[in-house]
């Protein structure tokens, strides 16, 4: 494609409010253009590069026998309605009336549709059964922000599989993560696999697919020698404590305690759980995980208690809780490290006091001892190889077993060979498309610009011409552009700009490999240099179609 002619709005500066790279440099590179808040145009190079990635995923997608359909991105609220996630999803739920005074709602996602239209499947020889489609998705998120990573209008590949039994959907779920692993790596990210937590819909096994970054809002623990991942909620802690050898004293209250180390303390804290309170505790060098809590007790709802709740119960504010003078229905929870602490200090229930030398076996009365804390980096990995690290992602996709939340409740049935009738066995598979492109260039980038993967560059090399001016130069450059575009998608700056906007561009835009035509044109010489290594070799014309199989292969690695 000539650049001359190609909407490629560069720009030498991003907006101030452009917090993260991908989003800066999408932006300065002309690939994107915001229109409102989270709502994104795609230029040319843009959507060459979603082109790209939709086609990796079709491919693996298709390779897994995965049929591809395409569902309308405006849903009726009836089909919501049927789930009764019309009521649970939210305002990030877009909705909209029609003419005559019809609810529906822009599609978040498309479990309704495809459930409504999966009735249709009504034998056990049909099944299994997997259909995806590459659709626009609508979310009014809170705070849409860093460009196309979390966006109010965007693109998803979901997936939905359809099974008869658990082992089957087990199967499926098994092929969709191999074909995961696929997409992700020729789309050259460096991504973990993570246990993730099934969230509120019914599911059970889940896991989040995660491109290792640090602008990313997601913690990952994994152990620094195996492949254990996991989202930092999910994370099991299996340490192991001991007791210290200090003999217990007695039980006191005292104003003096201001000064103690967190490690010797017990955190107290009240969560409203469902229609029930539960107590909390956790030692001061650690951090409650409420999800733990939740999928425990295993509730709906869990929440912290408000202060006049608490100020009812304990008599006391947040702040001065201990666990002492528990109500009856109040459930103590504890985490096994407070088992092994010695005269340790708690709440007292009262501004400015505290118990001194408390002793669990001893003084206090719980009723569970459960992992309830954060995994620390630190800690052993839960797989008992080697010790947690922290890291940082941003969730790509996910794959998550849903079972028959959706099947019975939208009555979508099969008949066995029995002629019994059955709900089918669900799972659902995402991919952000747009947002692995955000990632991508989260992970390739330095302070010039873009790096593209070859596997998803909008273009696989840069022909550009030093000087227009020059006759020779322009000769070569128009004869290369007509023979490499035989092989390559060729982006040609036959621009007539100086030679520093050229190469500043060319940089910024990031594609793989750039022939440079320039002065040594007369001696049917040229510059082939890689993006990647910043490699630059004098070529003679003779010898590159040779040259650019070689570096073409060595980038396909
Ligand atoms: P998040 O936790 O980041 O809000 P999610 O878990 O709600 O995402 P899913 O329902 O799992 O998202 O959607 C499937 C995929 O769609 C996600 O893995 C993610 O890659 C992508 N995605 C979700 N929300 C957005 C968004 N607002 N902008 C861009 N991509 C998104
Ligand atoms: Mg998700």
């Amino acid at each position: 494609m000539r650049q001359s002619h190609t909407f490629v709005p560069t720009l030498r500066e991003a907006p101030a409010d452009a917090e993260a790279a991908s989003h800066r440099l999408l932006l300065r590179a002309g690939f994107i253009r915001q229109n409102a808040a989270g709502i994104y145009s795609y230029l040319p190079l843009g959507k060459r590069v979603l082109g790209k990635i939709e086609n990796i995923i079709r491919e693996e997608m298709d390779a897994t026998g995965a049929q591809e359909l395409l569902m309308p991105a405006i849903q009726p609220a009836e089909l919501w309605h049927e789930t009764g996630r019309w009521e649970v999803y939210g305002p990030e739920l877009m909705r909209l009336k029609d003419r005559h005074e019809r609810d529906f709602a822009l599609g978040a996602t498309g479990e309704e549709m495809i459930t409504s239209l999966a009735r249709e499947v009504n034998s056990y020889k049909k099944l299994p059964m997997t259909m995806y489609q590459i659709q626009t998705k609508y979310r009014d998120e809170k705070r849409p922000r860093f460009g196309l990573l979390r966006g109010r209008e965007f693109i998803m590949k979901d997936a939905y599989s359809f099974d008869t039994t658990k082992e089957g959907l087990d199967q499926s779920y098994e092929v969709m993560y191999d074909a995961y692993r696929k997409v992700f790596t020729r789309c050259g990210l460096n991504f973990r696999a993570v246990l993730a937590d099934s969230g509120a819909m019914g599911g059970k096994d889940t896991q989040e697919f995660m491109a290792l970054a640090d602008i990313g809002e997601d913690t990952i623990a994994y152990s620094d020698t195996s492949q254990y991942a996991s989202n930092v909620e999910m994370a099991e802690v299996q340490s192991e404590y001991e007791k210290s050898s200090e003999s217990p004293l007695a039980l006191e209250k005292s104003d003096g305690a201001a000064d103690t180390p967190a490690a010797k303390r017990i955190i107290a804290k009240l969560f409203s759980v469902d229609d029930t309170y539960a107590l909390v505790l956790v030692r001061g060098d650690h951090e409650i995980n409420d999800v733990k809590l939740k999928n425990l007790l295993d509730a709906r709802i869990v929440e912290d208690a408000d202060e006049d709740t608490i100020r009812s119960m304990f008599g006391c504010g947040s702040n001065e809780l201990g666990p002492f003078q528990v109500p009856e229905e109040v459930k103590v929870i504890a985490d096994p490290s407070i088992q092994y602490m010695v005269n340790a200090v708690s709440g007292a229930n009262e501004k400015g006091m505290a118990f001194i030398n408390v002793n669990p076996d001893r003084d206090l009365a719980v009723d569970q001892y459960a992992d309830l804390r954060l995994i620390q980096e630190g800690d052993p990995s839960p797989d008992g190889q080697g010790n947690i690290r922290f890291a940082r992602g941003i969730e790509i996709g996910q794959i998550f077993k849903l079972g028959t939340f959706y099947s019975e409740t939208m009555g979508a049935g099969f008949l066995d060979e029995n002629g019994r009738a059955q709900p089918m066995i669900m799972g659902c598979y995402g991919i952000g498309v747009s947002r692995t492109i955000a990632a991508i260039v989260e992970q390739n980038h330095d302070d010039r610009g873009m790096i593209w993967p070859l596997s998803v560059a909008p273009f696989d090399l840069h022909l550009i011409v030093v000087n227009m001016k020059d006759e020779g130069q322009r000769e070569t450059a128009e004869k290369l552009y007509e023979q490499l575009e035989n092989h390559y998608d060729v982006l040609y700056d036959d621009r007539k700009e100086r030679a520093g906007v050229k190469f500043a561009d060319s940089d910024l835009i990031g594609l793989p490999i750039r022939v440079t035509v320039g002065k040594k044109a007369s001696e049917g010489i040229v510059e082939l240099k890689s993006r990647e290594s910043g490699e630059m070799r004098e070529v003679h014309v003779d010898e590159l179609p040779a040259a650019l199989e070689e570096i073409t292969e060595e980038l396909s690695r």
